[in-house]
This record gives C-alpha cells, structure tokens and sequence, in this order.
C-alpha cells in the first residue's frame, strides 16, 4: 500500500474527515482551508508523542489514537476555545493495515465526541511518532490565558487528580491490580475526557486556566509566573478516587496527583463570587487553594504548614530531578 492509499483508506475515508463547520477545504489539498467568524480568533496547539517516550511499544492502536487526540484537545478546552479542526503528522516505521485500521477507529471516535474534523496531516516513515495540531476557536480577548489570576482568587481543578499517573506501573505492566481498580484507572490514562465544556463555561469567569500534564505542583507553577503570583495548594483538598487510593494509599496518591502528570483535568483560577453560579450548572469544581501576592507554588497541609516537596513534575532534557 502506498502513502496516498493509505491515506485515503483509513484518513481521508474517515467520518471525521467528512467537512465539518468551519472547514471549507479538507483533505486532499495543499493546505486545508478553515473559516473563522468575524470577532473571533483561532486557537491553535501542537502535540507530539513518540514511541518509547510517551507510549509503550506495544499499546493497542485503538487506545492510542484516541489517547493522542484527546491530550491535543485538552489545550483546547484549557484556553475555553471551541474545537474546529485537527491536523495528523503521522511516522511509522511500516504498513500495518490492521494497526492503521484500529488507530484511525479511535482516533476518528474521539474526534468526533470532540467535534473535531481531521482536516490534513502528513505521511512519512520511521519510528512510530504521532503529532496533531488542533484548531478552536474564541471570540477576540476571551481565550482564557495562563497569566491573569489575581491574589484573593480560588484555585480550582475540574476532576478527581492522579489516576492518570496511578495507571502507569499498570500500563508499563511493572504491576498488576484487582480489576475494577486496573479498570478504573486505566480508563483516565487511555481515554482522558477533554473538558471542553468546562472550558467554555469558565471564559468571562477564570482568571486563569491550563490544563495538568504535567502535576498539579508543576503546572501551577507555570500560573504563578505567568501571573506574578503566589499560588497555594491545599494538600488536604486534593480531589482524589477511591480506585487510586485504593490502589497507592493515601500519600502515594497525593504525591500522583501532585506531581504525577498527564491528568488532562482544568486547573483555573476563579474569583470566588464565580463559583456558585459553576456548582449550580452542574459542573465538577473542587477549590484546592488559592492565589496570593508573591511568586512560586506552595503546598500547605491542613494545619497551614508548609510542605513543599523538592521534585515538581517530569520534565524532557532535565538532568535531574
Ligand atoms: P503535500 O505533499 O502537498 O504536503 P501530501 O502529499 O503530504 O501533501 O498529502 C496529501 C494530502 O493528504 C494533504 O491534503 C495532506 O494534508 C493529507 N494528509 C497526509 N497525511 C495525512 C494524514 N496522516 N492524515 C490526514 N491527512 C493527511
Ligand atoms: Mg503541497
């Protein structure tokens, strides 16, 4: 099969890459051609997984497709932007009709529970690597940017933290856990939920929102620099699931999710007259610190001690810890 058959059989051919709105050129062309409405800007991240770094040699394709997609959309819904469209550069090291088949099924799921079209990409050989590019868009000055909490607002987290990085000795198989446990959690590692509506719930409410790739800790930090900031934790208030503490005890899971990684879960500052009006429509907002005057991250305990670890968060081309 050539580059161009196996484009069309398992890209082109998909449901996802069918035009959706806002996409006025797909597939097929030089260059895809999207449609922004006036007053609105283009919102646009890039992701990148590599075989042995991000993902095992022997993961199912279909979980992987929809895995990679969704880390991709989560920056979507971390700026409070409206998905539109995706772009797939894809390197393998050969043709596996079957691989292809079930990497473009979950990838074509998860773009569609998205309301992500595929609209281009690129086909080459070498060691397995996946990187999508995806387009939302926002209206002019409402994406919501890692730079305007304030000392007084909330710090708030979307979701339960830590399954993610809980699943991964079970992902590596360097351990096994009871089923409902395994399951559990490695359903948060293989299929995050990009909160997206979350997302645009908070636009005109957060100060300040990302999305945890990296640990809360870690993630945090890049708010307070942005921001010129303080940012306090709760150690005390971290939302964690009875599967991940069930499986790691307590202190294991907080340290995952404070310092775990690939959580895909909101993190955002909230002015706290904003969060009844979130309860109430229904969203999962937990209050796990707040922003103070001053610069860094601070973990505290509930007494109000300060028990800031040394290690933050898994960083590439760092030399130690
Ligand atoms: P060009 O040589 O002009 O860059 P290509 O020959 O690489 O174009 O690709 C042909 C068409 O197929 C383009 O529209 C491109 O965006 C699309 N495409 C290539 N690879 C993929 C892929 N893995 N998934 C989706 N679309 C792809
Ligand atoms: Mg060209």
């Amino acid at each position: 099969m050539g580059e161009f058959e196996l484009i069309r059989n398992f890209f082109a051919a998909a449901p996802c890459a069918q035009t959706g709105e806002g996409v006025v050129l797909g597939i097929g062309d030089d260059c895809a051609l999207l449609a922004v409405p006036p007053g609105e800007q283009l919102a646009i991240s890039t992701d990148t997984l590599v075989v042995g770094v991000h993902f095992p040699e022997a993961c199912d394709p279909f979980l992987l497709g929809q895995r990679a997609l969704a880390v991709a959309a989560s920056d979507l819904a971390a700026m409070g932007a409206t998905p539109l469209a995706f772009t797939l550069a894809l390197t393998l090291p050969d043709v596996d009709p079957d691989w292809l088949q079930a990497f473009a099924h979950g990838l074509n799921l998860m773009a569609q529970s998205c309301s992500l079209s595929l609209v281009g990409g690129d086909t080459t050989r070498g060691p397995l690597s996946l990187t999508m590019t995806v387009f939302g868009r926002v209206p002019a000055g409402q994406a919501l940017t890692r730079s305007g909490a304030r000392p007084g607002d909330l710090l708030c987290v979307g979701g339960p933290l830590g399954d993610a990085a809980g699943a991964l000795p079970l992902v590596l198989n360097q351990r096994s856990a009871e089923a409902s446990i395994a399951h559990a959690l490695l359903a948060q590692y293989w299929s995050p939920q990009p909160q997206l509506a979350l997302g645009l719930a908070l636009r005109g409410k957060a100060t300040a929102a990302l999305d945890i790739s990296d640990g809360l800790l870690a993630d945090c930090g890049h708010i307070a620099l942005a921001s010129g900031v303080r940012v306090v934790v709760d150690r005390d208030a971290l939302p964690l699931s009875a599967p991940l503490t069930t499986f790691l005890g307590l202190e294991a899971a907080r340290n995952a999710a404070l310092s775990g990684g690939d959580d895909y879960v909101l993190a955002f500052t909230l002015p706290a007259s904003q969060l009844a009006g979130l309860l109430a429509a229904g969203f999962s907002v937990h209050v796990v610190g707040r922003v103070v005057a001053g610069q860094g991250v601070a973990l505290i305990d509930g007494a109000g001690q300060d028990v800031t670890p040394s290690t933050r968060g898994y960083q590439h081309f760092r030399e130690t810890p």
